[in-house]
């Protein structure tokens, strides 16, 4: 059987070096071999662990976070609560537990759930196949209406292209192939390095710039979509708030940091999220900016703090040390806390959104 490996040999054989956005699209989402698209990476004894997956609370106050942003937004029935990349269906199952506060809620909604893969889909039906959610491959199938869109960690696969500051300005970065194995190289000056923003014109040689085309157009047509059709996109991430010089393309398998280009197709890749950029993409199309705002910010706020003390005074002892370590492991600024942000793009109408000052 093929792997995403042998197709990207194969590929840059035929037609030389690859772009990192291309190295990226084919190592995680290429169908059939692609790293997503072939398996569920989440949990201890897989590559990584999400907020959904450490604690409970994570999902819950996302629920109430959207029903509340439902009611600002006048309740409107039917709506569409969308997830992209739902993972394991972790987030969505609390949210919509935590959501039961509010029944007419739970009536309205229309759950459509955004995911590539065939294993996290076949997980996704088990804990949320009561709901009778709907798979899309992309945003461009959802159907019309107002809408609730949530991706945690969605954004950080999405591929980006590197630039790299030469003595001769800006060469885009490339994979080649060099006695059968891949290798890093710099691309010809072409059309492309217009991707570049205002806030990479400075750089010195040698530093590395990103772009995420994929993610500014998602940003774009979500922005577009709240302003014609209403409510709310909520993105949680790593990442700046403001645009930066730097190379953050990782890779990570069963915990541990390895080279990308040693693991094609069997470790997960991401990098930081540009949320400036995504704020820009989106207020350009009209819509309301919230935040960023740290994830520590946004969940405080929300009073995760109250939510563990409730949790923790209706468990035993062994569970009181896990949600205290679970929420110390959200919103500390030593680990997710400031890394992590967050940001929402709503209806120019919705001038205040719960979570965001
Ligand atoms: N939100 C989940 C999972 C995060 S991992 C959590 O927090 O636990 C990234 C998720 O996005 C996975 O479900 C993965 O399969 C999905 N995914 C990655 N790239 C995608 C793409 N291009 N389109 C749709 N889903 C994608």
């Amino acid at each position: 059987m093929t792997s995403a490996l042998d197709l990207l040999k194969r590929r840059i054989a035929a037609s030389g070096p690859v772009t990192v956005a291309e190295f990226m699209r084919v190592a995680l989402a290429e169908r059939g071999v692609g790293y997503y698209a072939t398996r569920d990476p989440l949990g201890a004894a897989g590559d990584f662990i999400t907020a959904p997956e450490i604690s409970q609370m994570f999902g819950e106050l996302i629920g109430l976070w959207c029903v509340d942003a439902w009611e600002r937004a006048g309740a409107p029935d039917p709506f569409l609560l969308v997830e992209l990349g739902p993972g394991r269906g972790t987030l969505m199952a609390d949210a919509l537990r935590a959501a039961k506060v509010r029944p007419a809620f739970l009536t309205a909604v229309r759950l459509h759930l955004v995911e590539i893969s065939r294993p996290l889909r076949a997980a996704q039906e088990q804990r949320l196949g009561g709901f009778h959610p709907l798979w899309h491959d992309d945003l461009t199938t959802l159907p019309e209406g107002p809408a609730l869109i949530v991706g945690n960690e969605f954004l950080d696969a999405l591929p980006i292209h590197q630039f790299q500051m030469t003595e001769q300005g800006w060469r885009e970065r490339g994979i080649d192939l060099s006695n059968e194995a891949l290798i890093w190289t710099l691309l010809p000056p072409g059309p492309q390095l217009g991707l570049l923003q205002a806030a990479h014109k400075r750089a010195k040689p040698s530093e590395i710039a990103e772009v995420c085309p994929a993610a500014l157009s998602l940003a774009g047509a979500i922005g577009a979509r709240m302003v014609e059709e209403g409510i709310a996109a909520l993105f949680i991430d790593y990442g700046s708030a403001a645009s930066a010089i730097g190379g953050s393309l990782q890779a990570v398998k069963a915990h541990q940091f390895c080279d990308p280009l040693a693991e094609v197709g069997t470790a997960d890749l991401t990098a930081h999220v540009d949320f400036a950029a995504i704020a820009g993409a989106a207020r350009e199309a009209g819509a309301r900016i919230h935040g960023a705002v740290a994830q520590a910010a946004f969940l405080e706020t929300l009073g995760i703090r109250t939510r563990a003390a409730l949790l923790s005074a209706k468990a035993g002892e062994g569970d009181r040390a896990a949600i205290a370590q679970g929420m110390a492991r959200l919103i500390d600024p030593r680990q997710m806390g400031s890394l992590f942000k967050v940001l929402a793009i709503a209806h120019p109408d919705l001038q205040e959104l719960a979570g965001f000052p």
